[in-house]
């Protein structure tokens, strides 16, 4: 979410003339889109603050602005700490940017401009991709449900669906300008259009979006286990277009955890939905975020999630340790495990889930799969990279030609994070 925003913020800059510039030392505007999820996202931000400031010494006339969810968060106290800063702006006003910047350039005052809400949709808004075949597509901002570790509510505000012929319109948009997979992007996906009179509910807004002609590949997240219902597993079940892959965040398979994070699912209702999820689609990938260290959670509490872990054999987990956040419900509990417990069920935590991300990549070896070439691999420019429907990461040798191209490829080895593969005979 935050990543579209920054394309929003970057695509609204190009419509008034500022061009785009990825090297910070050749930059005359450095603006930072913020994460404020967990402490270090902010620390990462101080850091590279500080990084700027001595730029800013050499380049007086540099700009340097903060956006997103830390600005939203900090407010004010982002100016008092940083006076190289030069614009403060947060969540609910990005499409004011380019003003932001007219008002520092002509009057060298320091901008400040916080607003509680959503005053303009700025989904209309022209969005700088980075890739011309793939993009994301917000269906809706903010979040209603108040997880008691979570910042999120506080900095993005209510839960708003966009109005699904907007969404159908944008989409459409986009396959005639060259897309072929769009990803649909909101922090509760599963209750889109809850609260909205007339609208359509989530499976309903899939079937129509898949039979948009030339759009290949339609994915989605995050998936809450409150709110995944059977109808979107069997819309996902019964189209070619819709992915297989589920992000499904399971953060603790403790029921006393899951009670306390107000999560409003129980182990088992999770554990059911991953059923009924490989029933219907058997070779549907599964991804989760785990958190250890809440801090009502005992070692016991922790087994329950090693449980569920080696019970539903996720493809890959994002893994996290509770990071306590001002303004939330859980930073007035009573942490009752030390930093050193923490990190220990952490690294317990990943050593399993990464040998249950090799076999069940290595299970995928000698098949042949879809694979959508999205650029030159990180680790080898000399090797292409894609993903499967599945969200499965594949390296290979190709000609560079191929990107942005659907290609078949045999998988040839697995990495508990990549596979590789090679193109088909
Ligand atoms: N809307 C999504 C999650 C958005 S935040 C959902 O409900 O699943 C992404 C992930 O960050 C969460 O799934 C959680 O695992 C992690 N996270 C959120 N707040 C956190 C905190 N205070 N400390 C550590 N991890 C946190
Ligand atoms: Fe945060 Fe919970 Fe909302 Fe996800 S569902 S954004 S974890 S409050």
């Amino acid at each position: 979410m935050n990543k579209h925003d920054s394309e929003k913020i970057a695509g609204i800059l190009q419509n008034n003339g500022f061009q785009y510039e990825s090297n910070t030392l050749d930059t005359d505007i450095i603006i930072f889109n913020t994460c404020t999820v967990r402490k270090s996202a902010d620390d990462r931000l101080f850091g590279q603050l500080g990084n700027i400031k001595r730029l800013k010494e050499e380049k007086p006339n540099l700009i340097v602005a903060v956006g997103g969810c830390l600005a939203q968060n900090y407010g004010k106290e982002l100016l008092l700490r940083f006076p190289h800063v030069d614009i403060v702006f947060g969540t609910h006003n990005i499409e004011r940017f380019p003003y932001f910047l007219k008002e520092r350039i002509s009057t060298f005052n320091r901008v400040f401009e916080l607003k509680d809400e959503d005053l303009y949709d700025i989904s209309c808004l022209p969005a700088l991709r980075k890739t011309t075949f793939s993009a994301w597509v917000s269906i809706m901002r903010g979040c209603n449900n108040f997880c008691t570790y979570c910042i999120v509510p506080f900095v993005r505000g209510r839960q708003l669906s966009r109005q699904s012929d907007e969404i159908i319109n944008e989409v459409k948009n986009l396959v005639s300008d060259g897309v072929k997979e769009i990803t649909l992007l909101g922090q509760n996906v599963n209750s889109y259009g809850k609260g909205v009179k007339q609208e359509l509910n989530f499976p309903k807004l899939l079937k129509r979006l898949s039979q948009i002609s030339g759009l290949k590949r339609i994915r989605f997240l995050t998936s809450h286990p409150k709110d995944l219902d059977s109808e979107t597993i069997k819309t996902v079940a019964e189209s070619e277009i819709l992915c297989n892959h589920f992000h499904l965040p399971l953060q603790s398979g403790s029921n006393k955890v899951l009670k306390d994070m107000s999560r409003k699912y129980t182990k088992e209702k999770y554990l059911k939905l991953i059923i009924e999820i490989y029933y219907m689609i058997p070779d549907a990938s599964i991804t989760t975020d785990i958190m250890v260290g809440f801090p009502t959670e005992t070692e016991e509490d922790f087994l329950e999630t090693l449980d569920v872990v080696e019970k539903v054999k996720f493809d890959n987990a994002f893994t996290f340790i509770y990071s306590p956040r001002l303004k939330t419900e859980a930073i007035k509990f009573n942490d009752i495990s030390s930093h050193k417990e923490k990190m220990n069920r952490f690294n317990r935590l990943v050593d399993k889930q990464t040998i249950i991300s090799q076999m069940k990549n290595n299970n995928l070896i000698g098949k042949s799969f879809n694979v959508l070439i999205e650029d030159f691999s990180k680790k080898d420019r000399n090797m292409l990279t894609g993903r499967t429907k599945t969200n499965k990461i594949v390296n290979f040798i190709g000609d560079s030609n191929l990107i942005g191209k659907i290609v078949d490829l045999d998988i040839i080895s697995a990495r508990a994070h990549y596979l590789e593969g090679k193109i088909r005979d």
